[in-house]
């Protein structure tokens, strides 16, 4: 059987996806809603399937439908890509049933270490920090009290299923416990179709930083360094780079470490990444771990020289990695802002619509992922983000002047961007220095709505 890949995602990760398979010289089949018709996923794959209607629901999560594209084109992998099915083991278990390979880790392990509770458990066993907090879930808001007022307030609250900075509840005293308690569980409910939630002592203004590792079915696993990622609004990545300013070299060697250790601990496969938050004197403890691409993996491409999608691919077809522990040289500097269609000044509300006119940064060390063009119309039913600029300089200084050029040419007319608001961050003092944490862009907001207020 000739290998063909369906990749059950849009976008840029889509497009990404395609890029790898056609360098490989494997052919691949796009899968498309109604609204994405027009997109260039589904004009740039060797063939395309339309799965549904414009909802998500109704298309990129439909797994059926899905399923169905695979087979009918004779597909015998799926690239999940990131976000809808990509961490959903039953998703991952049908395809196994197929016959089909799941281009990531077995649903098995999906379902221990994809649940958020259970991998602070397996960590834990595992000898690695995780943040004070519950052992495992907590089923009533009783039970949560005692354990906020045993760790200290203030508290989190989080969905065991949750993801994308959503199911997640700040708790600053006792008083306000119970009700948020259940405001998150029935949120988890309705947004992940799981109830469960945890309890975690809140570290004041961390930084993430997380361990992006590659593993194949021959048991080599190997980290390829770290991602900053603290620049966050709502829990939600803006800016992501590598290597972090505030990792030195033993750090980067203890994370590292401990992140190949829990992934042979659970015999994991394929690419996937630890998360951790870290305090101000250098404690990491683990949060969770992503078991697929991550949105932001090209700032480790760039540093690393590594093509994570294409070692993906190649895993999943049985290669033996090429790369050991020691051929991982972290080389310059790489930053990556996430250009969203969103109104900075009315709260980031989403700006779907039709780009009449856009113009695309260049040169040396500039990397677009986007699958945005003249004339495109964003739908308004999807994420917001409609591209990644990446920069690659030999210091982080000079990736910083590098993104501020980038942003400066970058245009897209039509719909509302954050690209203003990236290239106010590129001169931030703290952003400059280093020196920020997940704190930032709270006083950063502020800042600048003081300034427009003045
Ligand atoms: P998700 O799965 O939705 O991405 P995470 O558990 O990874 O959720 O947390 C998202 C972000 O929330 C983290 O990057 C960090 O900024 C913040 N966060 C998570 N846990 C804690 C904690 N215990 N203390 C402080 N901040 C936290």
């Amino acid at each position: 059987m000739q290998n063909k890949i369906l990749i059950a995602n849009r976008g840029e990760i889509a497009l990404r996806i395609i890029r790898a398979c056609k360098e490989i010289g494997i052919p691949c089949v796009a899968v498309y809603s109604k609204a994405d018709h027009d997109s260039l996923h589904v004009k740039f794959a060797d063939e395309a399937i339309c799965v549904g209607e414009n909802y998500s629901k109704d298309s990129y999560l439909n797994i059926n439908r899905i399923i169905s594209a695979a087979l009918s084109t004779g597909c015998n992998a799926i690239h999940p890509g990131y976000g809808f099915l990509s961490e959903n083991e039953k998703f991952a278990s049908i395809v196994e049933k197929c016959n089909i390979k799941f281009i990531g880790p077995s649903s098995e392990v999906i379902a221990k270490i994809g649940n958020k509770s259970m991998a602070r458990k397996i960590a834990k066993e595992a000898g690695i920090p995780v943040v004070e907090g519950s052992d495992g879930i907590v089923n009533t808001a009783q039970e949560g009290v005692k354990i906020a007022n045993r760790i200290g307030y203030p508290v989190l609250i989080k969905a065991s299923s949750g993801g994308g900075g959503k199911g997640i509840r700040i708790v600053r005293n006792e008083t306000e416990f119970v009700t948020l308690f259940e405001q998150t569980k029935f949120e988890a409910e309705a947004n992940f179709g799981d109830p469960a939630v945890y309890i975690e002592k809140f570290v004041e203004n961390p930084r993430h930083i997380e361990i992006q590792i590659l593993a194949d079915s021959f048991g080599n696993v190997i980290h390829l360094g770290e991602r900053d990622c603290s620049v966050q609004r709502r829990n939600q990545k803006m800016i992501e780079e590598s290597p972090s300013p505030f990792v030195d070299e033993a750090l980067r060697e203890k994370m590292g470490s401990a992140s190949v250790a829990l992934a042979k601990a659970i015999g994991y496969e394929n690419a996937g990444t630890m998360e951790f938050i870290v305090d101000k004197s250098g404690n990491y403890y683990f949060i969770e771990m992503n078991t697929r691409i991550q949105v932001e993996h090209p700032v480790t491409e760039m540093v690393t020289g590594i093509d994570i999608v294409k070692e993906q691919i190649k895993i999943a077809y049985q290669n033996e990695m090429t790369y050991k522990q020691e051929d991982i040289k972290l080389n310059g500097h790489s930053i990556e802002c996430r250009i969203n269609a969103e109104d900075t000044t009315h709260q980031f509300r989403p700006s779907p619509g039709l780009i009449q006119n856009v113009v695309f940064p260049g040169g040396n060390g500039v990397r677009l992922d986007t699958h945005i063009y003249n004339g495109y119309f964003v739908p308004p039913y999807y994420d917001s983000m409609v591209a990644k600029l990446i920069v690659h300089a030999a210091t982080r200084r000079e990736a910083i002047k590098k993104m501020r050029c980038a942003l400066e040419t970058f245009i897209i007319d039509g719909i509302s961007t954050n690209i203003e608001y990236q290239y106010l961050i590129m001169h931030n003092p703290d952003f400059v220095k280093g020196t920020y944490n997940t704190g930032f862009i709270r006083k950063f907001t502020a800042l600048i709505e003081g300034e427009r207020n003045e």
